[in-house]
């Protein structure tokens, strides 16, 4: 690709001095290659959000509805060119790739609904003390810097993009450079929607890249997604300018699966909790805490249904599972493999990559894990299962909080009383009960603890990008 960033309504070359290559992870060779942006890109990128800010956020809500409506649209005019895309890129099976652009579409015009309610928020506020009257107003924070990571690039992007474009920000989006092509869409949205000049700037590049942007004097927010390390680099760059920030980070959650369940049903939800995207979920329930009366006859049935699992290119192959999406990734879960020999874990199935061209692993489960393993408490990032036994509810309550993330959680039982019960106990920012993990775009998204600060989606995504003002009047 000669022009990847989008600065200014223009698409322009890399000026910066990496070379990122993109691959396909079936085959373990890169399809495309372009050049990082420059720091000085990153800094007309953040100039030209300024420029656009005060025109943008004086749009009414009903035009920037119009604007995010348009988004939608045209995500699904381009679904079969981002299928594809995603499939080859990231390494995902069509079905999952369908979910992440409708959950897209479906974002954008959540977010759409949303902005039409906006000046009915902006009311009078009632006060106990008489001769004053007062009002909020709910107004844009400003000039946003969003960076996001690689595992479901269309929909992280899109939970950022839209609740900001909605607030009345204007944007500067960096996507991973594991999966720089996909976000591409959304700067030929804004050339096909003729979306202002500047209210949505994309550079692309590496760690240089996303430090240029995080750093920049000229942001007034940032919303990261990513990893713990980068996050606390992140956290530390807003502190230095005192703005606010916006952390999604990773997790080590726990599916809880109860004596009452069925086990077939619950083997579905705890494959789904750790098979999507290969695992490679922020979200992967990768603890499974199994109850006495059950562990015997479910363990069995989840080893034979991870071990029927068809692994493959899902370009070529009917598949339930593709490839871990980097190099890097596939080798940071071999290592992880190493380690569960070294510690002497049980595996009951996988714990080895596949013997194939590209970046497969097999679906892995290790049982009796203790706690203080690496592989109990460690982010794997991959489709490996770590599972232990419990007695009591009270155990797999305290067995599952005793983590240093605090992310999701999933409660299997057919006793609906004790899985509200455990949900309002569990430390996490989101509670599935005898589910898959289905996100709702109304419901919230982010975690506790470790996981990250502040929430996406729901009402709550969109305030993150709002600055609540006041206006009081003295009535005399
Ligand atoms: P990462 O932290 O390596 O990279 C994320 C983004 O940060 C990329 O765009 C990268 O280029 C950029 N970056 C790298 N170094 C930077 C720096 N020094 N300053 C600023 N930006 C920098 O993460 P990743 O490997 O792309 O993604 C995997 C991680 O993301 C996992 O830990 C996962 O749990 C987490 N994640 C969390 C959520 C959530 O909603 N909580 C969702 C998806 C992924």
């Amino acid at each position: 690709m000669t022009t990847p960033h989008y600065i200014d309504g223009r698409w322009v070359e890399g000026q910066g001095s990496d070379c990122i290559a993109v691959f396909d992870p079936s085959l373990g060779q890169p399809f495309a290659e372009l050049i990082s942006a420059s720091t000085a890109q990153v800094d007309q990128a953040v100039a030209a959000a300024r420029q656009a800010l005060p025109a943008w956020k004086r749009t009414s809500a009903a035009e920037r509805a119009t604007c995010l409506r348009g988004f939608a649209t045209q995500l699904g005019q381009r679904r079969e060119a981002l299928i594809a895309l995603q499939m080859q890129n990231n390494g995902k099976p069509r079905h999952e790739v369908e979910i992440d652009l409708d959950d897209a579409i479906a974002t954008f015009n959540y977010y759409a609904d949303l902005a039409e309610q906006l000046p009915q928020k902006n009311r009078d506020v009632a006060l106990a003390a008489p001769g004053f009257s007062a009002r909020t107003r709910l107004e844009p924070v400003g000039v946003v810097g969003l960076i996001v990571p690689w595992n479901f690039p269309l929909v992280t992007s899109a939970w950022k993009l839209a609740p900001a474009l909605a607030a009345g920000c204007t944007v500067v989006l960096k996507p991973s450079e594991v999966t720089p092509l996909i976000e591409q869409a959304y700067g030929q949205i804004a050339d096909a929607l003729g979306l202002p000049a500047g209210v949505l700037n994309i550079v692309n590049g590496k760690a240089e890249t996303g430090a240029a942007l995080s750093n920049h004097n000229g942001l007034d927010k940032l919303s990261f997604t990513g990893s713990n390390g980068v996050g606390s680099q992140v956290m530390r760059s807003a502190a230095e300018h005192c703005r606010p920030v916006t952390l999604e980070l990773g997790g080590k959650s726990a599916i809880l699966v109860f004596d009452d369940c069925d086990p077939d049903q619950a083997v579905d939800w705890i494959v789904a909790g750790i098979t999507w995207n290969a695992g490679q979920m922020c979200s992967a329930t990768s603890r499974l805490l199994v109850q006495g009366g059950i562990a015997d006859i479910l363990l069995p049935r989840l080893q034979a249904a991870l071990e029927k699992f068809r692994v493959g290119n899902p370009l070529t192959e009917e598949v339930d599972m593709g490839p871990l999406t980097s190099q890097a990734q596939w080798h940071k879960v071999a290592g992880y493999f190493d380690v569960a020999r070294e510690e002497g874990l049980h595996c009951l199935t996988g714990g080895q990559v596949v013997d194939r061209e590209g970046w497969f692993v097999s679906p892995t489960l290790y049982t009796d894990v203790p706690t203080d393993s690496r592989l109990w408490t460690e982010e794997i990032f991959g489709p490996v299962l770590c599972s232990r036994r419990f007695s009591s509810e009270e155990e797999a309550i305290s067995l599952a909080n005793d983590s240093r993330f605090g992310l999701v959680a999933t409660v299997c039982s057919s006793d609906l009383v004790r899985a509200e019960r455990v949900a309002d106990a569990l430390e996490v920012g989101h509670v599935w009960i005898n589910s898959i993990q289905a996100v709702f775009v109304e419901t919230s998204w982010g975690g506790t603890k470790g996981s990250g600060i502040g929430r996406e989606l729901g009402p709550w995504g969109l305030s993150s990008y709002q600055s609540v003002k006041h206006v009081t009047r003295c009535l005399g």
